[in-house]
């Protein structure tokens, strides 16, 4: 980073431009919602990647990962793929899920959950939030039961422990359902000491651009539950990798990402970024997931050429959750000051702190450019409908639709800081 900063230095002076302006021009510079965790270097590894074409299909960094993945976590079993939503897809088969099982949601997600239930046939069955911290209200889980509902997932929203987290265990284990943990905002927190996406049968994670950790798509899944983690397992081997050509996408997209999100100097190296790589991009949904119409990224394994970047990522998590912590005490006091109700999460609970939630007036939300102006950082939209497809309306659960229309999420890590 120092020889990237004395290098660039080299240049602007070469250039005449005023170093000094420079530096204060930096400090404007919004503090971006994505990619964030990204640095010089994750490039450096995604270059090397794009150069040796030999570490596209070879090589062992899928079994290095999962050596480091099932350490951390201190589970038996894992399993890469091309992205928390293929994770979720495969959570479903190594549960052993069949066509027609239903699976309890909660009233405030993301389509790419829907769509990964739907996708193997599972039914999602939306159960309506809790507004102190967005998870699932447990009192009103019984009412969703049915003689299929085969599963709780638990989603740990913005990466909060949910309010109801103890209740909604209890109930499952009680009830004989299995409790999946969506674990996409919640890399590396915590509940009662112990790593979330290890309270349940299973957890799933994201590295997608948006997440804790960024390999642009990508995500695993974890259990230390034998039978299921030998249907992963199983399952694992019949998959094929992201193809050749979407695996190069990913990594000039990362490339790109870095320039445009996180590089100190970015409000110069955007524009070059953008200039030379915006043809070579992958979206982060394509168009026909937001129909909700089959898309064969559900179904793509993680190629070993990311899992590198996966890994030198995951081990930088711990510093920049700590920076997040940081970050999220100064937006609760900022709450205060303002008059608005920060989230209330759990004394149990060490969140990840992903984004910050709070609720605001819905015009507020419809028109956030002036308080991104206000505020000097980027403001998310987190999640924008209740249930998917988009935007569909959900009478049953005004909680999640309070939350769709008043919630928008403030960035907790600020690229120049961390
Ligand atoms: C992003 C997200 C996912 C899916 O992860 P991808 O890696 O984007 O497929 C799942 N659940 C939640 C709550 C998410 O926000």
């Amino acid at each position: 980073m120092e020889r990237l900063g004395r290098t660039i230095r080299c240049l602007a002076r070469q250039q005449g431009i005023n170093v000094k302006r420079l530096k204060r021009r930096q400090r404007v510079m919004p503090v971006p919602l994505l990619s964030a965790t990204l640095r010089m270097a994750d490039v450096i590894l995604a270059a090397r990647a794009l150069m040796r074409p030999g570490t596209r299909s070879g090589g062992d960094g899928l079994q290095r990962l999962a050596r480091a993945v099932k350490a951390r976590f201190s589970v038996a079993h894992a399993g890469f793929y091309m992205g928390g939503r293929a994770s979720l897809c495969a959570v479903v088969r190594a549960l052993g899920l069949t066509p027609g099982d239903e699976v309890l949601i909660p009233a405030f997600t993301c389509q790419c959950v829907v769509n990964a239930l739907r996708y193997e046939g599972i039914e999602p069955v939306y159960v309506d939030i809790e507004l102190d911290t967005y998870g699932m209200d447990a009192s009103l889980v019984e009412r969703a039961l049915t003689d299929k509902t085969r599963a709780i997932l638990i989603q740990h929203t913005f990466g909060m422990p949910g309010r109801d987290l103890e209740n909604l265990l209890a109930l499952a284990r009680g009830r004989g359902l299995y409790v999946i943990e969506d674990c996409a905002h919640a890399t590396g927190g915590r509940w009662r000491g112990k790593l979330l996406g290890t309270l349940g049968d299973i957890g799933f994670f994201s590295s997608e651009r948006s997440k804790i950790i960024n390999t642009i798509h990508g995500g695993f899944v974890v259990t230390d539950n034998p039978e299921i983690g030998r249907r992963l397992e199983e399952d694992a081997a019949r998959l094929t990798p992201a193809p050749p050509e979407f695996t190069r996408r990913i990594l000039w997209t990362l490339i790109h990402s870095y320039f445009t999100h996180s590089c100190p100097f970015r409000f110069v190296t955007s524009g070059l970024a953008e200039g030379l790589l915006s043809d070579r991009l992958v979206p982060q949904m394509h168009d026909e997931e937001l129909a909700g119409a089959p898309c064969s990224q559900y179904h793509w394994s993680l190629p070993h050429a990311v899992a590198p970047l996966m890994m030198q990522q995951l081990s930088r998590v711990d510093r920049q959750l700590a920076e997040r912590r940081r970050a999220a005490e100064k937006w609760a006091v900022w709450c205060l000051r303002n008059g608005l109700e920060p989230p209330k999460p759990s004394p149990d609970a060490t969140p990840t702190w992903l984004r910050f939630p709070v609720r605001v007036d819905p015009a507020i939300k419809k028109n956030y450019a002036y308080l991104e102006k206000r505020l000097g950082a980027h403001v998310g939209v987190w999640f924008q409908s209740a249930a998917h497809p988009l935007p569909m309306a959900l009478q049953e659960c005004p909680r999640g639709m309070e939350a769709a229309a008043t919630c928008i999420n403030l960035p907790t890590l600020d690229p120049s800081r961390a």
